[in-house]
Parts: structure tokens; C-alpha cells; sequence
């Protein structure tokens, strides 16, 4: 048996009349930057995120970066963003102009700490971007107190977040805006890149489409020198044809972590993932520990069962953080999950067979 860590073709196959037609209805219509499927997919996204205003845009990359631009960061403000993440949530501070403040994340939920957050507040800080990683929540409700507390602004990258939920709230609601990505890999994924930012604010809604827009809302209008950063209509009319799939999937992938879970629940050289109380997590990975990573992924490698790490260093030790000078102390979570965790298959196409195969091949790896 081969278990790829995922398999794109399968969700075409299931759904492919509708994306057929959403695409042959754009190319027909030769209408291939704005018109009607961008609107269309907007509405239906914020309805079901629960926000009022929904921005599409190139990708998340650039809806983190156009965020703080809009929300007014500037040369000389800190921003706070977890030190374990993809880099993106880093990369956007500096090229904002301010200076990413890395800090260190919970053991057990692998979402930024609220203790590392308070000790990295400074009179400078300006804004905060928390992730909500593997698809599980951060810890909200302190975060959005002391943001209200310190008059810091709250971006929510929601990446791997779609439909996830806190408390009731689904992510990207509780700040000030939420940012998505539809990289064709994500829980919704588009067919090249794509991202979204959700806001409740209607002038930081109009702000943020100004700046994806080279500063306007409307044919030659150009209020500041913004970029160009729109969401493709051929994108956007896939996503629209994907969108009423996405809870069954989430419900799939969350199928999929419990049935990892009881099947690999006795074996204590593991920690599973957890689910933080009180939350929707969306399983966009299923992220396991083990000292003895490295070996086990060479293992099922060799079992045809594809694996990948999320992520290989943590940000601050990246190449492009070296001229900072951090040490392993600075960031002792992130730390030891670079070299520990490691993400199994999971996507909504996966199947029990597969699942078992995966579970059997890592017993057999510790012996059992
Ligand atoms: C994928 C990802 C992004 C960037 O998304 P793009 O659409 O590829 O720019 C940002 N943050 C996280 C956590 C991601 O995983």
C-alpha cells in the first residue's frame, strides 16, 4: 500500500462536474480579473465565517503584509508573532518596515504563549499576529483582553484555521482581522494561490481592498502607493464551487485524527496532538512528537508512507533571522519541536485502510 501525505486528485475526482462548470463559465465569459464569482465567493465566505466583509486577494502572504499596512504599522513599531509557525507571519514585519518580536509557543497546543507574549510587550508594540497552527485555536480570550488592554492590534492568521472555532467564535472574528490562505493544500484550497482577509470594520475593509488595489476602489483612483494583490476570478470561482464542501471535509479530517488517535493512544514514545477545550480544531495537520523523529520518518519512508515536518527550524533560526543572534535558549519549545514533531497523512480522501497501515508501520518502528 502507498499513503501519499496528500492526494489533490482524488477531491477533483469527487467534485469534478462543478469545478468543470465554474471554470468553463469564466473562460466563456472572458472576464478574467474582477466580475462577478470574486463578489460572489466574498459574501458566501464572510456569511460563513460569520463577518461582514471578506476580501480576496493573491494569497495570505500578502494579506498579512497589506493587514498591517492598513492597520497603520509603521518603521519603528514591534510587532509580536509566534517564533513556531510558517514563515510568512514573520517576513510581512520587516517588509512592513517594523521589527518582528518572536515568541515562544505552548507545548502542548503548539500555538503562540500568552506568558511570552506578555513578557514581549514594550511601549513599541503595535500589533500582534497570532496562528492558529495545524488548525487548532489559539488561546483567544486572554489574547483579545490584553489587545484591548494595551490598545495593540490583533491579526488572526487563520492559514490553516478555515471554519475552526473558539468558544463559538470561528476563527479570524475576534480581532481585528482574520487572514486566510487557499494555497491548493490548505483545508480549502484553491488552484494556484489565493488568499482573504475577513474584517468586521468597514473602513479597514476599504482600506485593505485599496491596498490590493494600487491605493483604490475604483478605476483610476490611486489615494497612496499601495500594490496589486487580487484574487484571481478563476480562483475565486473555484473556491466558490468548494466552499459547501469544506465542513464535510473538516468533518473528515477530524474522523481521521480520532482513529489516529485510539490507534496509536498506547504507545508512549508518542504525544499526540490535543484538542484545546472549548474548540473546534480543523485537523489541518495531524502533528505527532517523538525523540526519535528522524528515524521514524526514514522508516515509513521506506513503508511508502509519506510524511513531511512542519517545520524543519523554527523561524528565528532561519538564514534569514541569523544577523539576530538567537540561541536555543531564546525559544526552548520551538526548539525541540523542530527536531520532534512530525506531520502523518491526513486529508479528507484518506482512508481507514490507509489510517491502519500508517498505525501498524509505527508500531512495528517501536517494537509492538
Ligand atoms: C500557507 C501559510 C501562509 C501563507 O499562505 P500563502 O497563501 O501561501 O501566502 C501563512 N501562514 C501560514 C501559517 C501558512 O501555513
Amino acid at each position: 500500500m502507498k499513503v501519499p501525505f496528500f492526494d489533490l486528485t482524488a477531491q477533483y475526482a469527487s467534485i469534478k462536474n462543478d469545478i468543470d462548470s465554474a471554470i468553463h463559465s469564466v473562460v466563456r465569459g472572458g472576464y478574467f480579473v474582477g466580475g462577478r464569482p470574486i463578489k460572489e465567493f466574498e459574501t458566501s465566505f464572510a456569511a460563513q465565517c460569520g463577518s461582514h466583509h471578506c476580501i480576496g486577494l493573491g494569497n495570505a502572504t500578502d494579506g498579512l503584509f497589506i493587514a498591517l499596512k492598513a492597520l497603520g504599522v509603521k518603521p519603528g513599531d514591534e510587532v509580536i508573532t509566534p517564533a513556531w509557525s510558517w514563515i510568512s507571519s514573520a517576513e510581512v514585519i520587516s517588509l512592513a518596515g517594523a521589527k518582528p518580536v518572536f515568541a515562544d509557543v505552548d507545548p502542548r497546543y503548539f500555538t503562540i504563549s500568552v506568558e511570552a507574549i506578555k513578557a514581549s510587550i514594550t511601549s513599541k508594540t503595535r500589533a500582534l499576529i497570532v496562528v492558529h497552527l495545524y488548525g487548532q485555536m489559539v488561546d483567544l480570550e486572554p489574547i483579545v483582553n490584553l489587545c484591548k488592554e494595551r490598545g495593540i492590534k490583533l491579526i488572526e492568521d487563520c492559514s490553516h484555521a478555515h471554519l475552526a472555532a473558539y468558544n463559538g467564535r470561528i476563527a479570524g472574528t475576534s480581532g481585528d482581522c482574520g487572514v486566510f490562505s487557499f494555497f491548493p493544500t490548505k483545508n480549502l484550497g484553491a488552484y494556484g494561490d489565493a488568499g482573504c482577509v475577513i474584517t468586521d470594520s468597514e473602513p479597514l475593509a476599504q482600506n485593505i481592498r485599496r491596498w490590493a488595489n494600487h491605493g483604490g476602489l475604483i478605476k483610476d483612483e490611486h489615494l497612496f502607493e499601495a500594490t496589486n494583490s487580487r484574487l484571481d476570478t478563476l480562483q475565486a470561482a473555484i473556491l466558490k464551487a468548494k466552499l459547501p464542501h469544506l465542513l464535510q471535509w473538516n468533518n473528515a479530517r477530524n474522523r481521521h485524527a480520532a482513529r489516529y488517535h485510539k490507534l496509536l493512544g498506547d504507545l508512549k514514545e508518542l504525544t499526540l496532538p490535543e484538542t484545546r477545550p472549548g474548540c473546534i480544531h480543523i485537523f489541518h495537520q495531524y502533528v505527532i512528537q517523538t525523540a526519535q523523529r528522524d528515524a521514524l520518518q526514514h522508516f515509513l519512508t521506506q513503508h511508502e508512507i509519506q510524511t513531511l515536518i512542519h517545520y524543519p527550524k523554527a523561524i528565528p533560526f532561519e538564514p534569514a533571522y541569523q544577523h539576530l543572534n538567537f540561541s536555543e535558549h531564546d525559544f526552548p519549545i520551538s526548539s525541540r519541536l523542530q527536531n520532534e514533531v512530525l506531520s502523518l497523512p491526513i486529508f479528507p480522501e484518506l482512508t481507514p485502510d490507509q489510517i491502519e497501515y500508517v498505525c501498524d508501520h509505527i508500531h512495528k518502528f517501536y517494537g509492538k
